[in-house]
């Protein structure tokens, strides 16, 4: 039948197929940082600015461009450096990675991160912890204590997802198990998280703001093997618990 005197039921249906297409492949380009920057509509990533729009889309910008990256990271927001990438090999290795030594003010030593998970660590410390830490418990947070960000292994703590490699294993992944203040405190996931005390809320909204930036945002609510620490990554999925 000629496309004129198609049934304009069917020539909707046809031109919604077609927008849905074009919208969900734009948006699959944009999730896994596949648009270059200078044909992006989204402006370079500024991590002096709280609740950027879009900042998912804006951090995977990052993922494949290390001339970005190292305009995006600087001073006095992050103190990082460009490390050299590590060629992929059994489901290891990393791309446009940092080495860094502090985010939004407080003393975060990490040896190799995504550009991508640096800049989401900057943008949550900066604007999110140290104004909870201020707010909630009268100090601001001098030092992020970690467990780890590269490790070459599978994923840990469920049996359905052990076969596979963690974003650790990409750099893409870090394990914050605390924060230290100006006045002396540690405030620990270990022993404040569920408490009702100042400390224990601390710790719970500092999670729930990680969840902004941060597409895979664990905690002890998650499962056992996170009883400890937030497990925060930039991989394709999403979970916030
Ligand atoms: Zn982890």
């Amino acid at each position: 039948m000629p496309s004129a005197q198609r049934p304009p039921r069917r020539r909707i249906f046809a031109k919604t197929l077609l927008a849905i297409l074009i919208s969900g492949s734009a948006l699959t380009l944009f999730w896994f940082g596949l648009v270059p920057q200078r044909l992006s509509p989204l402006a370079p990533l500024s991590l002096d600015q709280a609740n950027p729009w879009f900042v998912d889309f804006r951090l995977a910008a990052l993922r494949r461009d290390a001339s970005l990256c190292v305009a995006t990271l600087n001073s006095p927001h992050i103190t990082a450096e460009p490390v050299g990438d590590k060629p992929f090999s059994n489901g290891c290795g990393w791309r446009t990675a940092v080495r860094m030594s502090k985010a939004g003010g407080a003393t975060l030593p990490v040896g190799t991160i995504t550009c991508e998970v640096a800049a989401a660590l900057a943008l949550w410390i900066e604007h999110d912890v140290q104004r909870l830490a201020r707010e909630m418990l009268g100090s601001p947070v001098t030092r992020i204590e970690h467990m780890g960000g590269y490790a070459c292994r599978n994923i840990i703590g469920s049996k359905a997802l052990m076969a596979f490699r963690s974003q650790h294993a990409t750099a893409n992944a870090i394990d914050i198990s605390g924060f230290r203040l100006a006045d002396g405190r540690s405030v620990k996931l270990a022993s404040n998280w569920g408490d009702s005390t100042a400390e224990g809320r601390f710790l719970k909204a500092a999670h729930g703001a990680a969840c902004h930036y941060f597409r895979v945002a664990l905690g002890p609510n998650y499962n056992k093997a996170h009883h400890d620490h937030f497990h925060l990554d930039r991989g394709p999925f999403v979970r916030c618990k």
